[in-house]
C-alpha cells in the first residue's frame, strides 16, 4: 500500500503541472518531416497546458539536415528540434532508436513521448518504454487531458477512455489519421531551435542489438502516400491474381489515388505487404474509399472505419463489407472494373 501510495502522489505532481514537455520521435523522408510525424506534433499541442514540443529528428547525411530545416520552419509549433546525426541511424532500427529514446529522456526529462501508430512506431516506443520502466499506450485517437486518452479496442469496435496514472515519461502511441497535419510553415525558418545530440554516451554496443540492416524494397511510385491519401482503391483477394490485380492499380492512376489490399491479397503474393490496410496494416482515412473484391472482414474494416465514403463491389450480396459501404454494388468486378476504366476520363 505504501508504495502504491507513493506512485500516486508522484504521479499527481507528474500531471498537475501546467508545463509539460513532450518529446515526439520524428519520420523524416527525402529531406522532409513525413506528414504522418505532422500529426504527432498536431496531437502534442493537445495534451494541454504549456506544453513545449521537441522534435527528435535521427538518421545520417545531408537528408537528415534537410529535414530538420523543414521541421525548424514549423516553428513555434516544434520549440526544439533535436538531432541525432550518426551512421547507426541511417535505417531506423528499433534498438539503437529505443537507446537513443532511453538517453534523451535521461537528459530531458519529458512529461511526454510520443510518436505515429505505424511500423516506426510499433517497433520503437515499445522498447524505449521497456527501458524506461513505464507502460506505452497504443494507437491513441482522442487526448482529453495530459493523462486521458481514447484509443479504439476489439478491432475497433469499441472505444476505451483510458486514464494514465504511471511515473513520467507518459507514452504513447498516436493514430495519425485521427489527428491534422493543422499545420503551415512559418514563412522564416527557424534554425536556431535545432539542437544537435552529443552522442558520446552511445556506445558501438549500442548501435548493433539483435537487428541489422539486409536491404529495402519499396515499390517505386508516384501514386499518393496511402496512409495519406484522398482516395484509396483497394482490391482484394477476389482479383485471384496479380496479374488481374493491375487493374486496380490502373483504376488508382486514373483516380489519382492510392492502392490498397486485403491481407488476404497480401498473402496470396497479389501485391507487398505495405499495400496492406487493416488492424495488421496501414489504418486509413481517405475522403473516398473503394473496394472490389473485398469481404469486408472485421480485421480489415478496422483499418477503413474513418473513410468519409466507402464504395464496394462485391458479387456476394451478403458480403459484410455491405453492411458499411455507403454505396454498394453487386456484380462482378471483372465486369465492372473495366467498364469503370473505360467510362473514367484521362487525367
Ligand atoms: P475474402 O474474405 O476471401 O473475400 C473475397 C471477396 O471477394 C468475397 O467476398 C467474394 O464474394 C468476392 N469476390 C470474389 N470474386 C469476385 C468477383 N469476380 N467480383 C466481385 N467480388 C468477388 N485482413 C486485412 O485485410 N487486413 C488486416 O490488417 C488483417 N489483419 C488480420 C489480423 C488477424 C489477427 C487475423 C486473424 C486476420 C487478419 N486479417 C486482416 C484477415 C481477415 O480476417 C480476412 O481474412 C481478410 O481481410 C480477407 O480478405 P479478402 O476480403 O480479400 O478475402
Amino acid at each position: 500500500l505504501g508504495s502504491i501510495r507513493r506512485r500516486s502522489f508522484a504521479t499527481r505532481v507528474a500531471h498537475s503541472s501546467r508545463f509539460l514537455s513532450t518529446l515526439v520521435l520524428g519520420e523524416h523522408k527525402g529531406g522532409s518531416i513525413e506528414a504522418s510525424s505532422l500529426c504527432v506534433v498536431e496531437a502534442a499541442k493537445r495534451l494541454g497546458g504549456d506544453n513545449s514540443v521537441s522534435l527528435l529528428l535521427a538518421g545520417s547525411g545531408p537528408s537528415l539536415q534537410e529535414a530538420a530545416a523543414h521541421a525548424a520552419c514549423f516553428h513555434p509549433s516544434i520549440s526544439k528540434v533535436l538531432l541525432a546525426d550518426s551512421e547507426s541511424f541511417t535505417y531506423a532500427l528499433a534498438e539503437p532508436w529505443a537507446k537513443l529514446v532511453y538517453l534523451v529522456q535521461q537528459k530531458g526529462s519529458y512529461s511526454h513521448i510520443i510518436t505515429g501508430s505505424g511500423s516506426f512506431g510499433k517497433n520503437v516506443l515499445p522498447r524505449a518504454a521497456a527501458l524506461l520502466d513505464v507502460s506505452p499506450i497504443t494507437d491513441v485517437t482522442e487526448i482529453s487531458g495530459s493523462n486521458l486518452f481514447v484509443r479504439p479496442i476489439y478491432a475497433g469496435n469499441a472505444l476505451s477512455t483510458v486514464r494514465y496514472t504511471g511515473s513520467n515519461p507518459c507514452m504513447l502511441t498516436i493514430r495519425a489519421t485521427s489527428f491534422p497535419t493543422g499545420m503551415s510553415p512559418a514563412s522564416v525558418s527557424n534554425d536556431k531551435c535545432i539542437e544537435k545530440i552529443d552522442l558520446s554516451a552511445f556506445s558501438e554496443d549500442d548501435a548493433g542489438g539483435k537487428s541489422r540492416y539486409v536491404s529495402i524494397s519499396s515499390q517505386d511510385t508516384e501514386r499518393p502516400d496511402l496512409a495519406n491519401a484522398s482516395i484509396v482503391v483497394t482490391g482484394g483477394r477476389g482479383l485471384k491474381s496479380a496479374e488481374n490485380f493491375k487493374m486496380i492499380e490502373k483504376l488508382a492512376e486514373k483516380l489519382g489515388a492510392a492502392v490498397g489490399a486485403t491481407r488476404a491479397a497480401v498473402d496470396a503474393g497479389f501485391v507487398p505487404n505495405e499495400l496492406q490496410v487493416g488492424q495488421t496494416g496501414k489504418i486509413v482515412a481517405p475522403e473516398l474509399y473503394m473496394a472490389f473484391g473485398v469481404s469486408g472482414a472485421i480485421q480489415h474494416l478496422a483499418g477503413i472505419r474513418d473513410s468519409k465514403v466507402i464504395v464496394a463491389v462485391n458479387k456476394d450480396a451478403d458480403a459484410p463489407i455491405f453492411q458499411v459501404a455507403d454505396y454498394g454494388l453487386v456484380g462482378d468486378l471483372f465486369e465492372i472494373i473495366p467498364e469503370l476504366l473505360e467510362k473514367l476520363p484521362e487525367k
